[in-house]
Parts: structure tokens; C-alpha cells; sequence
């Protein structure tokens, strides 16, 4: 049993480093789009910008280099198979002692401080990090594990507001816009906008962040009402002219995404995550008998 745990932290060093180096091929279908979206629509500045982030990311795959110095910090999901009868204590500790192996061995820039001292750990973990999402998949003996470095110039967009039920669909996007006003250039657009909705106020943020940094491009929510509001709020949002990294154009989201729960009939909890153009994550599958099996980027419509 002990090959388990050994190959999930193993796992979480080798994916914290990747997710800074590869960016998800979704993402790079989307940057592309977005690049000939600018270019067809003549705005030199959207188009120079777009051409950048382009030539940022083929550099960094030529150089086998990191996208950008901002290492983020490292959140987990986990999809656990309930064949396995894991330690859970055991496996948090395993993420955890992985990225510190990646922050050490690779090297990383560690970001991690003390809220209030602002006193450094030099691992990029600490109390509370990484931040570990758990979920539990019955009748499987694998795990999922997903990992995203989140930046803090998306993160530090984050958003809650407890609407009033009487608020409706209206407020929410009334909302959501007013979020991403506030936001501007910082979130380094063009970004992926999560949504929660419903829940409590926690779940709400939960929601929202797993809508920003874990859905693929190109996904729609399931309910088709969710998935109607999500359309109108991408035209609504790419209406507004911040273009990429705020300097004006078409495109200032590639994608809005909405997860929900149910809620309170007397609330109405929306919450906002934002994703930056660099959309990192990294996935692998690990089996009962310890091996390793990492996603690879989808090639087939590859554009960069
Ligand atoms: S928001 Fe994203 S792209 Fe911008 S500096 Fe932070 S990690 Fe890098």
C-alpha cells in the first residue's frame, strides 16, 4: 500500500511543475481563436497583445520553461475511488510533501506567507495550503487528481454577494458585470470567468472557483438555463471592451462557466473567480497498484 502514496506525491510535485509549463490544450484553442477573433477585427493592440501571449507559451515550450514567474498557490481536487480505502490524513500529507519536493527540487518561487506577519514558508505550503478539494467516486479504485497553481493576479479578482432572492436573474448578471468593471486588466485577461451560484456563502466561493480553474473551454453547465445564462453573460462581458490585458478589443473572456447548488429560499449567493489567460492546470490517474498515468495535452484541432 505504501506504493500508493509514494506515487500520489510523486504525482503532485511532478503536476504542480508541469501546470506551470503546459498550458491546457483548451486553453490554447481558446488563445487562438481569440488571437485570429482580434486580428480579424483590426484592432492592432488586441492583436499585438494576443500575438505575445502566443509567442510567450511557444517559448516556454521550446525552452521547457515556466509561462509565468507567478507559481500561484497550489489547489487540489481529488477524485477518490471508494475501492481503495485510502488514508485521507496520509494522502493530504502526500500533496502537501509534493509540493514542497517541486518547490525545492525544480526550484519554484515559493509564495507562501503568514496572513497577518507575512512571514514566508519558503515550501509553498503551510496552514490551510495546499488547498485540497476532496471528492469521493463509488465503485472505482483510481485516482483523479487535478491540480491548478492558482496566480494571484486572478485570484485577488474574487468576488460574494449575498443577493436578495427578489433579485433574480437580473442581479446576478447585474452582478457578475459590475465584478468584472472592478477587475479591469488585473485578472491579465483574456480570462475565464467562474460563477457560483447557490449554496451558502462558502459554497458559493467553492463553486465559482471550481467553474474557473477546473472546467475545460468549451463546456457547457448540463442545465440548460445555467447554460443559457453562461452564453448571455460571455457576449455581455465581451461587450464591455477591456480586450486583452485591458488595453481595449473583443475579446475580455474566453469562456464564462457556472457551477450551482441549491440554496436557502431566502438567499441568493452569487460569488465570481476569475482565471487568467494562462488557464494552468494538470491531470493524472493513479491506479490501486501505484501507476501513474499523466494527461496528455489533446492534439488533434491543436493550434498552438
Ligand atoms: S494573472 Fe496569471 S498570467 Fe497574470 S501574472 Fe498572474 S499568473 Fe501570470
Amino acid at each position: 500500500m505504501d506504493t500508493i502514496y509514494d506515487s500520489i506525491e510523486t504525482a503532485a510535485r511532478d503536476l504542480y511543475i508541469r501546470a506551470l509549463k503546459d498550458i491546457p490544450q483548451d486553453v490554447r484553442d481558446a488563445l487562438a481563436r481569440t488571437l485570429k477573433v482580434e486580428r480579424a477585427g483590426g484592432n492592432r493592440t488586441a492583436e499585438r497583445v494576443m500575438l505575445t501571449i502566443v509567442e510567450n507559451i511557444q517559448t516556454a515550450d521550446e525552452r521547457d520553461a515556466l509561462v509565468c514567474q507567478d507559481t500561484g498557490l497550489p489547489v487540489f481536487k481529488v477524485r477518490i475511488g471508494t475501492k481503495l480505502n485510502l488514508d485521507i490524513a496520509r494522502l493530504k500529507d502526500c500533496l502537501r510533501k509534493g509540493c514542497e519536493r517541486a518547490t525545492k527540487e525544480y526550484p519554484l518561487r515559493s509564495n507562501t506567507v503568514h496572513p497577518l506577519t507575512r512571514k514566508h514558508t519558503g515550501t509553498n505550503t503551510g496552514e490551510g495550503i495546499p488547498v485540497i478539494k476532496l471528492e469521493f467516486v463509488p465503485g472505482s479504485d483510481t485516482i483523479d487528481l487535478h491540480m491548478a497553481p492558482k496566480g494571484s493576479g486572478s485570484e485577488n479578482t474574487s468576488f460574494l454577494k449575498m443577493l436578495n432572492p427578489a433579485d433574480g436573474q437580473k442581479g446576478v448578471k447585474q452582478f457578475v458585470l459590475q465584478c468584472i468593471f472592478d477587475s479591469g486588466a488585473r485578472p491579465c485577461p483574456p480570462m475565464i470567468v467562474g460563477i457560483g451560484l447557490g449554496g451558502t456563502s462558502d459554497v458559493a466561493m467553492q463553486l465559482a472557483k471550481e467553474a474557473s480553474t477546473f472546467r475545460r473551454i468549451g463546456s457547457s453547465n448540463p442545465d440548460p438555463d445555467v447554460a443559457e445564462l453562461e452564453r448571455d453573460l460571455l457576449d455581455k462581458i465581451n461587450q464591455t471592451g477591456i480586450g486583452p490585458q485591458g488595453l481595449g478589443g473583443t475579446t475580455t473572456a474566453m469562456a464564462v462557466h457556472i457551477e450551482w447548488a441549491h440554496t436557502h429560499i431566502s438567499q441568493n449567493p452569487v460569488a465570481v473567480n476569475i482565471q487568467c489567460w494562462r488557464g494552468e492546470r494538470a491531470e493524472a490517474v493513479i491506479s490501486a497498484d501505484g501507476t501513474v498515468t499523466h494527461s496528455s495535452r489533446v492534439q488533434a484541432n491543436a493550434t498552438l
